[in-house]
């Protein structure tokens, strides 16, 4: 199955207009030959100038998060014309930082993620689970939990882009192992081949996120599940670019 890898980057709340747009400036000619599709989901208010940032170049501009509701009185949200505006394209949604201090649930993350689908742009839809689950042995149910209630009512799961993020690996340092990282996205494929159709779950792009820095990214890009990664930290540094250039 041809999957055309996906390589995006969250820079949860940091850069200024500034940085943002010298570090997009340097990244431009570093990626402008990349296989993958690339982007940088950027915090909502840097949407319009790292745009005009990226312009012309493979860097696409994405967000971090988008309400369910087309407009009204839910101070602190944005909508999805907001961002069509500016030519968004893919919206994180469901990132364990959101779910952890923000209230997020699968209920919510299954509102906005048709919301994103309805509008016409990509959700990069965050499940993981917990280092107290892992060990638990109860990691594939958890997921199975989430999938089931993330994607409820979803008409063309191959429209989603699945981003597996053990929460134990989220700005740890840990990484998944090359290994753990397939199997779980493996078995991703197989629930969403179940919930769905296992022709739609083979088209499914499944990124691995946890800590995926320029070391590690060729290891895990080799697995034959992961078709990308959802990059925290090193999305802030030119490393993001090495990332991108992983099969160079
Ligand atoms: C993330 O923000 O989704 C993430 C994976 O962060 P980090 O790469 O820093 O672990």
């Amino acid at each position: 199955m041809n999957r055309k890898p996906f390589i995006a980057g969250n820079w949860k709340m940091n850069m200024t207009a500034e940085s943002g747009a010298k570090l997009i400036g340097e990244l431009k000619p570093l990626v402008k030959d990349a296989d993958c599709d690339v982007a940088l989901c950027v915090p909502a208010i840097l949407i319009p100038a790292m745009t005009e940032a990226a312009k012309g170049s493979n860097i696409k501009i994405g967000a971090q998060n988008m309400h369910w509701e087309p407009k009204g009185a839910y101070t602190g949200e944005i909508d999805a014309d907001m961002l069509k505006e500016y030519g968004v394209e893919y919206v994180i949604i469901g990132h364990s930082e959101r779910r952890q201090y923000f209230g997020e649930t699968d209920e919510t993350v299954n509102k906005r993620t048709k919301a994103v689908l309805a509008a016409g742009m990509t959700p990069i839809m965050c499940i993981g689970e917990t280092l107290t689950e892992r060990e638990g042995g109860i990691t594939e149910k958890v997921l199975s939990a989430q999938l089931e209630t993330d994607l409820a009512g979803v008409e063309d799961v191959t429209k989603v882009v699945i981003a597996y993020e053990p929460v134990w690996a989220i700005g740890t340092g840990r990484t998944a192992t090359d290994e753990q990282a397939q199997e779980t996205i493996a078995f991703i494929r197989k629930k969403i081949g179940e919930l769905f159709c296992p022709k739609c779950a083979e088209k499914v792009i499944i990124q691995y996120g946890g800590s995926m820095n320029a070391g590690n990214c060729k290891g895990l890009m080799a697995q034959p599940d992961i078709d990308g990664g959802l990059i925290g930290g090193a999305s802030l540094k030119l490393d993001f670019a090495t990332i991108v250039n992983y099969n160079k």
